[in-house]
């Protein structure tokens, strides 16, 4: 019979990441004997760059903050993104502390290089007194009477042994250890994306006042954006995340399919002309999951290993750092009045309740992307969208604020499917224009999904833009029905992906856009309104597979 004495650990944490190093120390400096079992040796790489402002609370609590500021993470304090045929360096932008966000001093997060980052926080967890064990992993769960009791670990030099614990706690990621095992890991079934990313050097910079932001450039496919975070020393991370199934159809190799993806974006083109790739692609698939049931007897499940849900909200470091600080609250409570049950059911309720926040916010958006910039940019609303993006969904407060947006953003959605004529519907702006254009030059054809003419918008059709508010709509495209995607094999004499995206003025196959002139009646720059005496015929922009593309 062992007792608590010769147990080799309180807790056993199976996972060295984020979520795993976070519950060491919060365990550890609360006097439990926290042992953090992780495969690889540290530093590791790992995707997941940017944070979110809530990520600063948890990194207070564990007394991290203070490391973090001093390792010169590159500061984030803001997030833009644009579409497809956004003017160059033209973003919809938010700046994440506009409303400050209580109980963080500072006015930005980071972005990170996650080898670094989590190589930091393990040490950190050791520094705090939880035992780490690098380049161990963890075979098997070992159970007694329906409860687990401890874990099965080996290291590569053929040492293996059983190690006991009170409570053993699933860290490791996406591996998904023990919810595998136990068959309880869901597949998502509206999210099957997959990501091809890299490190490049002599990215083009974004203008002054977005240094440091994460910008997201939307690329005109359904489920589909892509990432530029800066990071230190001039390295920016790039990536890109699309349905799996567009590149499987693709015909296309890694390098050829990122760089057709860039070429989708007019700024992600030109920030990408001049760029080396200085570290190898990185993929990865098959991420949107959910485990139902994520505690038991003698365990339970933290950060990634509970549920993954699409990263475009940079919401994993939230779920990691926030889930370890609750299953810490949970254990000292179950431990301290005695009770199995409540406290680990109250656990399920609360880190569900805030993924729950960030999957329908993912939902929402990606349902009619419009109304994210139209929420964001609307006076009474982006504080709103603000305070949600910043992040830990999982407290009353956060959470009456995210379900109030998410009505109305589902009332918005439900109006705007109701009525066939709304200009915000999926591919309406499409329709009304190539009714109501008069088409200057070749019309598009096979081949030219990609090309970009001028057109003369006959009277009608500005009667329409600016009874719609057009000019105050998200000037990117709408998912839903797509124009057929020009991936295919590389036709002869074409540019490949490895001789880099194509400029502009060299052969690009995204023609240059003719900009309406500031005199023309087209949307105005300054007001962002249509003027009133503009009806007569008037140059637009118009791209064969993508909305009117008014400036901001
Ligand atoms: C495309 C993409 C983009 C993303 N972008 C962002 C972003 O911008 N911002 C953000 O916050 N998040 C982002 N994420 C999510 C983020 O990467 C994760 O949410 C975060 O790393 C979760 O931390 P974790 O500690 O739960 O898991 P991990 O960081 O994955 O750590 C798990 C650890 O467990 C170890 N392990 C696994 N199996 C075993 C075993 N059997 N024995 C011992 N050790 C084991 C692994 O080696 C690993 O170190 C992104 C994810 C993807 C897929």
């Amino acid at each position: 019979m062992r007792t608590e004495s010769n147990l080799d650990a309180d807790v056993i944490i199976i996972g060295g990441g984020p979520a795993g190093a976070a519950l060491g120390t919060f365990l550890a400096r609360d006097g439990h004997r926290a042992m953090i079992i992780e495969k690889d040796i540290h530093p590791r790489d790992h995707v997941g760059e940017s944070l979110t402002p809530s990520t600063n609370l948890v990194f207070d609590k564990l007394g991290f903050l203070d490391k973090m500021n001093d390792a010169g993470f590159i500061h984030k304090p803001g997030t833009g993104w644009n579409a497809p045929r956004s003017p160059l360096w033209k973003f919809v932008d938010i700046w994440l502390f506009e409303y400050p966000l209580e109980g963080t001093p500072q006015p930005y997060t980071y972005s990170v290089e996650r080898d670094v980052m989590d190589t930091m926080l393990l040490r950190h967890a050791h520094e705090n007194g939880a035992k780490v064990l690098q380049g161990v992993k963890v075979k098997n769960v070992i159970w007694e009477n329906d409860r687990v009791v401890g874990v099965r670990a080996s290291a590569g030099d053929g040492w293996e042994r059983d190690l006991r614990a009170k409570m053993v706690v699933d860290a490791t990621g996406r591996r998904c250890f023990m919810a595998t095992q136990l068959g309880l890991k869901k597949k998502d079934p509206n999210f099957n994306q997959f990501c091809i990313y890299s490190w490049f050097r002599g990215v083009k910079r974004p203008p002054e006042k977005y240094t440091g932001f994460t910008l997201f450039y939307f690329i005109g496919l359904n489920k589909a954006w892509s990432w530029h975070i800066p990071l230190r020393n001039d390295v920016m991370s790039m990536g890109v995340v699309v349905n799996k199934d567009d590149f499987q159809k693709s015909g296309q190799d890694t390098e050829e399919f990122f760089y057709s993806l860039v070429r989708r974006n007019r700024t992600f083109t030109n920030a990408m002309q001049n760029a080396e790739r200085i570290r190898p692609w990185w993929i990865e698939g098959d991420y949107s999951y959910k485990v139902d049931k994520f505690t038991g007897p003698g365990w339970m499940l933290v950060g990634d290993a509970v549920r993954f849900v699409d990263p475009i909200f940079s919401s994993g470091v939230d779920v990691a750092l926030f889930s370890s600080l609750y299953a810490y609250e949970t254990i000292q409570e179950a431990w301290s009045n005695g009770d199995p049950v409540k406290p680990f059911q109250d656990y399920e309720q609360r880190v569900t309740a805030g993924v729950d926040i960030w999957y329908d916010m993912i939902e929402t958006f990606y349902k009619l992307q419009n109304l994210l910039t139209r929420f964001a940019t609307g006076r009474r609303t982006k504080e709103l969208i603000i305070r949600t993006l910043q992040g830990n969904p999982y407290i009353p407060q956060t959470q009456v604020r995210a379900r109030k947006l998410l009505a109305a953003m589902e009332e918005s959605y439900q109006k705007v499917m109701s009525d066939p004529n709304n200009l915000l519907r999926p591919w309406n702006l499409n329709t009304l224009l190539s009714e109501h254009t008069e088409w200057r030059g070749a019309p598009f054809g096979p081949g030219r999904t990609q090309g970009v003419e001028a057109s003369h918008a006959r009277p009608g059709l500005l009667d329409h833009l600016r009874h719609w508010g057009v000019d105050e709509l998200h000037r990117d495209r709408h998912p839903g029905p797509e124009p057929p995607l020009s991936f295919g094999r590389r036709a002869a004499g074409q540019r490949s992906g490895l001789e880099g995206p194509p400029s502009a003025s060299t052969g690009s196959s995204i023609r240059p856009i003719r900009r309406p002139s500031r005199s023309s009646a087209s949307i105005s720059e300054t007001s962002g309104r249509i003027p009133s005496d503009s009806r007569s015929a008037t140059p637009l922009v118009v791209s064969s597979s993508s909305a009117v593309m008014p400036r901001w």
